[in-house]
């Protein structure tokens, strides 16, 4: 066997099965990181059962225009990486958007094999694609393939490697007679490799992208006087074909697409595909949104209510509760440890960190749902619907998606704005995604519903709908600031044929999100409760510094004391709710743990079970001065303002500067602060409170935000 190295490039549109055949080929061979400079995921791996052979798998992209990040690093990597070949990967499934990427790739003067894959789907529709004709059509080899069957794989490495071997370079695409005509007075323009110029396999690419206008590639030439020349062949180009220069190309290969498809594929004739009709229903306009709702609801219902409530309870009382936190006791008191060390063992760090474990099921349970429901294809859909509403609040469908996962986790959610092509609106989904309730949140929705609305569902449902809004009002808002500016990139998603869900794609989307909720617990979770734990039961008591018998001596009465003139404003000042809030601040699983612990019900577990039987929660209640305004004030700041330490970090992660994410930070909890102002203000105003400073500036504020609204509705 060949000892060279040879590497393969996998280059596709998004969806078309990139990162599954990657998959399949490498193995476990593989490193994931970002592209330099920027977010965008980068693989590399070795192909399975020959390590010589390299695949690296680019960012889905539909075209290799300057546009964004991902179409940039792909070109930039195909052209001066020069990778032996480049496998395109073809969804065949939906050819004839496909090849307009190809038709760009067969010029860049390197191999090109064709992969086509998901023939698995064409086959099952009955459609027939003329291979033979295809490749003849395009000069370069083409492999039918199923990645996620894993069908002919070893095929596609086979042509790959005759293809390096062989090292010929596809014929590019021929345009109309005048297209070409003006490429060839162009091209004489361009000085070649001899005289220093551009490579000789890259002059058709240059030509044209100096045709179409791509200022990226125009000021790496250098033209000198032959620049105006250039001008006056496009100029008379555009006059004779009536159209700007960029259009005249991409319809150019429209139509060679259109025409090449009809060619080489029979569609199956009469039946309507499974995936048409489902789509007749689900992306309706009228129906489209209360099937979403619906499925939601269930989702939500099941996971959060019924299987994950008793997988929850079963971890809570029997898991931690009887095989762990028990015989733990037990034991340390049997072995005579200091009953200040079984409290913190025992309350401070199994009571607390149980409190969370108790939590992962449901959160498992809902993450299963929505990767179920993202990977047979329904998420596009909605995706797509959304985007038609999204739009006129200046954000694009894609926002959905992290919004969606946010639900579960903030991280993951805060993750997956990478798919978002413009920088501006990635910039303010990911501000905005956290004000989504996430799964930690929903104890203390859980908590301040049980506690002071007698159970009321609407409450629950109105803190989702804050964060609804919350996005919402963001988005309409800074928008109209030049950083966030701008109309949302046309969207552009492949709407995948229904399919039946991937066990291995759930199961890794699933893992991922559990990753990052567990690496939270474990690392932050833990220090706060051995945190919460020393300073409840700890500080300045009569005889000095050591172990209290009450709360009030507490040093976390002391710290709450302290910061509690911040949040007077917003209603909640008891020093109670001022330690739960800084303490949300590591993890909003906390909040609950904090109140429990500072009602002495016991830990946040404990509260929340009694708050369920509507057991006597005085205490609870007193932290609230017993006023239903003061709980869901405290609750709407915590459920908006900065989020967890992790999501925090992926937000300075995912940013481009450390000043972004100041500033994302920084107007989360701003937000935050005048939503909780403006609900306690007016509330208690409302109320029959008297008319103060306070209540002058929280109407001031509403009224502000009410004008940035309007103004930014108009403009849109
Ligand atoms: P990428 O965006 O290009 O990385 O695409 P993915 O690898 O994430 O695949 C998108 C979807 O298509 C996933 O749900 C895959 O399970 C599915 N998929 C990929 N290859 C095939 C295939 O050969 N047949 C079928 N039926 N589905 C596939
Ligand atoms: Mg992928």
């Amino acid at each position: 066997m060949n000892s060279k190295k040879i590497r393969l490039a996998l280059a596709g549109n998004p969806n078309s099965g990139k990162t599954t055949l990657f998959n399949a080929l490498t193995g476990t061979n593989q490193v994931v990181g970002n592209w330099p400079g920027v977010t965008v995921e980068q693989k590399l791996g070795s192909y399975r059962k020959n390590h010589n052979i390299q695949i690296v798998d680019l960012p889905g992209i539909y075209s290799l225009s300057p546009y964004t990040a991902e179409e940039i690093i792909t070109r930039d990597y195909l052209v001066r990486e020069k990778p032996e070949v480049i496998i395109n990967i073809v969804d065949a499934s939906n050819i004839e958007r496909n090849l307009y990427l190809t038709t760009q790739l067969l010029e860049l003067g390197l191999p090109v094999v064709i992969a086509l894959n998901m023939m698995d789907v064409v086959n099952a529709r009955g459609d027939i694609i003329d291979v033979d004709s295809l490749q003849r059509q395009l000069g370069c080899q083409v492999v039918e393939i199923s990645a996620l069957k894993e069908t002919n794989l070893e095929g596609l490495i086979a042509a790959s490697i005759k293809a390096a071997e062989e090292n010929i370079t596809p014929k590019a695409i021929e345009f109309p007679g005048r297209i070409e005509r003006a490429l060839q007075e162009m091209s004489e323009l361009i000085s070649s490799e001899r005289e220093g110029g551009v490579e000789d396999r890259l002059r058709r690419y240059t030509t044209l992208k100096l045709l179409e206008g791509d200022s990226v590639i125009i000021d790496n030439l250098v033209l000198g006087e032959t620049q105006a020349r250039a001008e006056a062949v496009i100029s008379r180009l555009e006059k004779e074909l009536d159209d700007d220069r960029e259009s005249i190309i991409i319809s150019a290969r429209y139509d060679y697409v259109t025409e090449l498809t009809a060619r080489i594929r029979r569609k199956a004739e009469g039946k309507e595909s499974f995936s048409a009709k489902v789509d007749k229903f689900v992306t309706n306009k009228v129906l489209g949104l209360p099937i979403f709702a619906l499925v939601m609801a269930v989702v939500y219902g099941v996971s959060v209510s019924t299987v994950g409530q008793w997988v929850t309870d079963f971890t809570n009382d029997v898991f931690v509760e009887e095989w762990i936190k028990t015989p733990v006791a037990d034991f340390l008191e049997s072995a005579g440890v200091s009953e200040a060390l079984v409290g913190l063992i025992c309350d401070g760090i199994i009571g607390g960190v149980g409190a969370i474990l108790g939590f992962m099921p449901q959160m498992m349970v809902l993450f299963l749902f929505l990767a179920i429901l993202e990977d047979c294809g329904y998420m596009a859909r909605i995706a797509f619907l959304l985007d038609l509403l999204f739009r006129r609040f200046g954000m694009s469908g894609k926002s959905f998606i992290p919004m969606l996962v946010g639900t579960g986790c903030g991280v993951p959610g805060i993750m997956a704005a990478r798919t978002i092509e413009n920088p501006r609106d990635r910039r303010l989904t990911i501000m905005s995604v956290t004000f989504m309730p996430c799964g930690a949140k929903l104890p203390l929705i859980a908590m301040i519903t049980g506690a002071l609305f007698d159970n009321n569902g609407y409450i629950a449902f109105s803190a989702y709908a804050l964060g609804i809004v919350s996005v919402i009002v963001t988005g309409i808002i800074l928008k109209q600031f030049t950083a966030f500016a701008g109309a949302p990139t046309p969207f552009v998603i492949e709407l995948p044929d229904y399919h039946f869900p991937s066990w291995k794609n759930v199961r890794q989307s699933i893992l991922m999100k559990l990753e990052s909720y567990a690496k939270k617990v474990v690392t932050i979770y833990i220090f706060v409760s051995i945190l919460v734990w020393f300073m409840a039961s700890f500080g300045f008591g009569d005889e000095g510094f050591g172990m209290i018998e009450s709360l009030e001596d507490s040093l976390c009465r002391d710290v709450g004391t302290l910061f509690a003139w911040i949040f007077t404003p917003c209603g909640f000042d008891s020093w109670q709710a001022v330690v739960a809030t800084l303490l949300g601040l590591a993890a909003k699983e906390d909040i609950v743990g904090v109140l429990g612990v500072l009602s002495s019900i016991g830990d946040g577990e404990k509260a929340l079970e009694m708050v369920e039987a509507g057991e006597n929660l005085g205490d609870l209640v007193a932290i609230f001065g017993g006023s239903k305004l003061v709980g869901y004030s405290f609750m709407a700041f915590n459920l908006l303002c900065a989020p967890c330490f992790a999501a925090m970090a992926t937000i300075v992660a995912e940013l481009d500067s450390k000043w972004e994410a100041a500033f994302a930070i920084g107007y989360e909890c701003l937000f935050a602060y005048v939503v909780s102002l403006i609900i306690y203000q007016l509330g208690s105003w409302y109320l029959g409170g008297p008319f103060t400073m306070w209540t002058g500036t929280a109407v001031a504020l509403l009224l502000v935000m009410t004008g940035l609204l309007i103004r930014g509705i108009r403009r849109a």
